[in-house]
């Protein structure tokens, strides 16, 4: 059925056709975070998604160019720099850094490119000045540039695409500085902003004098310079559509450098919010979580990684600790029938039907209906359970084993888990590892009493013994 996707544009599910179908290029833009603090867990849902769009178009034969924005200069971090006494980089840098190990924790792919607002003010000043030039643009008597809504309608263009805006309670030339105004504000937004002392040595010479961007035209610019004026899918967050995404089409669009007909981007894709313990993640609650918050509790990336990627990504999604625990187990499932069949396998070639494999089959008509993972999970533990049962009956070849391994390394290239690596020692708890060992030695010595009562204290506490090539090992007793 080809890859379907909900588009925010047309409100509605469409089937994925890049621009270029010949070559299979797509061009994909997420916008990044802004370097000001740790990301929050909720921030990772947008970022998580992103990686498994990037990923999930590689597995379908496309050919992902994945460009994610450092935002390095912006409201809060100029905030933050005059609080601290630091400079703007070495502010921001820390946080980037900081966030591109917690982007590498949880199993993302480094996008293509990464560019930082503040080194590319070229690209930024020019598209100002374009739109500037089309009358689009007036700067105010401070030196600021903003971007004015009326005459964009009147130039025949529509401001309210994403989002259906209530222009009854537009307040005509009304402006705003901030990049965070008030969601039903409808007002010429900045594009550049004059300098004032709060800014202090935060600034950059433009043809209106000194000053910074906004942060809404720094994504237009830098996305339309790595991926063209025009290309395939926009990635954020649900809370970036009014007024963030909705500026960049204005000033992109605006900027008439498009091909006629064509649009600054065909397909948007919002991940919806996430809750953390059935509420607002807010500080003050004390469930805002970032992922180092999670690190120290003793979870790791995946588990995280494998939480935010258990709901649709249009669903809003209640984050639990409790989820996490139930990840642990989950996962721990996965290794263990992927080390088996890894194990099975043995040196077996996998035939070249991996893709007839029942995984491989559910998994892509999952992914295909815009990404309904948990169709996918459904697909991905079906096959977990089926597997260990044809397992269990010695019904498996090792090259069909071969054939199913072959499979699932295929679909965690998209899933991202690494899983079945290294799994078995790590999952076995040192008193279990013990026990079974006092068991062995007690048939060594013929002490079938004491090796049946091991074998009941193991089976008591969830783990029975499996002769395997490399000898007796405990395994976890699972329902499935
Ligand atoms: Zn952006």
């Amino acid at each position: 059925m080809g890859l379907h996707l909900f588009n925010t544009l047309t409100r509605r599910i469409e089937r994925f056709e890049p621009m270029a179908p010949e070559s299979r290029k797509v061009g994909m833009y997420c916008c990044g975070p802004t370097v000001h603090d740790y990301a929050h867990i909720g921030n990772f849902r947008t970022f998580v998604l992103s990686d498994v769009v990037r990923r999930y178009l590689s597995f379908r034969g496309y050919e992902p160019h994945h460009v994610m924005n450092i935002t390095d200069v912006e409201d809060k971090i100029i905030a933050r720099v005059g609080e601290t006494g630091s400079t703007l980089s070495a502010y921001t840098r820390q946080y980037e850094e900081a966030f591109l190990n917690d982007l590498k924790e949880l199993g993302c792919l480094m996008p293509h490119d990464m560019p930082r607002a503040t080194e590319h003010m070229e690209a930024i000043i020019a598209l100002i000045q374009q739109l500037v030039d089309r009358k689009l643009a007036y700067a105010a008597a401070d030196g600021s540039v903003y971007f004015s809504i009326a005459r964009y309608q009147e130039a025949g263009c529509c401001y309210g695409q994403l989002q259906k805006l209530d222009f009854d309670q537009m307040r005509p030339g009304q402006r705003v500085q901030s990049d965070e105004y008030a969601k039903d504000a409808i007002a010429d937004f900045a594009l550049w902003k004059a300098r004032t002392p709060a800014d202090g040595e935060v600034f950059w010479s433009s043809p209106w004098g000194e000053g910074r961007p906004g942060w809404h035209v720094e994504c237009s610019a830098m996305s339309m310079q790595y991926l063209g004026s025009s290309f395939d899918l926009h990635l954020g967050g649900e809370d970036l559509k009014f007024p963030h995404h909705e500026d960049e089409i204005a000033q992109s669009e605006g900027a008439g450098v498009q091909e006629p007909g064509k649009r600054f981007v065909r397909h948007w894709i919002h991940g919806a919010h996430l809750q953390v313990e059935g509420k607002k993640m807010s500080k003050s609650l004390g469930n805002y979580y970032t992922l180092r918050d999670l690190l120290d509790q003793g979870f790791d990336g995946r588990c995280v990684r494998f939480v935010l990627l258990s709901a649709h990504y249009r669903e809003s999604f209640n984050f639990t600790i409790d989820g996490l625990k139930g990840a642990r187990t989950a996962l721990g499932r996965i290794d263990e029938c992927v080390s088996r069949l890894a194990k099975l396998a043995a040196n077996a070639e996998a035939s070249d039907l991996e893709n007839q494999s029942e995984l491989t089959k559910g998994f892509t008509s999952a992914m295909d209906d815009d990404l309904n993972v948990s169709a996918a999970w459904a697909a991905v533990f079906d096959w977990v359970r089926e597997t260990n049962r044809q397992i269990d009956q010695a019904s498996l070849t090792a090259q069909q084993a071969a054939t199913e391994h072959q499979a699932w390394l295929a679909v965690d290239q998209v899933l991202g888990l690494g899983a079945g690596k290294d799994s078995e020692e790590e999952d076995i708890p040192q008193a279990i590892q013990t026990m079974a060992q006092q068991r062995q030695e007690a048939r060594n010595n013929r002490d079938w009493a004491e090796a049946d009562r091991l074998r009941d204290a193991l089976k008591e506490q969830g783990w029975r013994i499996e002769d395997t090539p490399d000898g007796p090992r405990p395994r976890r007793i699972q329902d499935i």
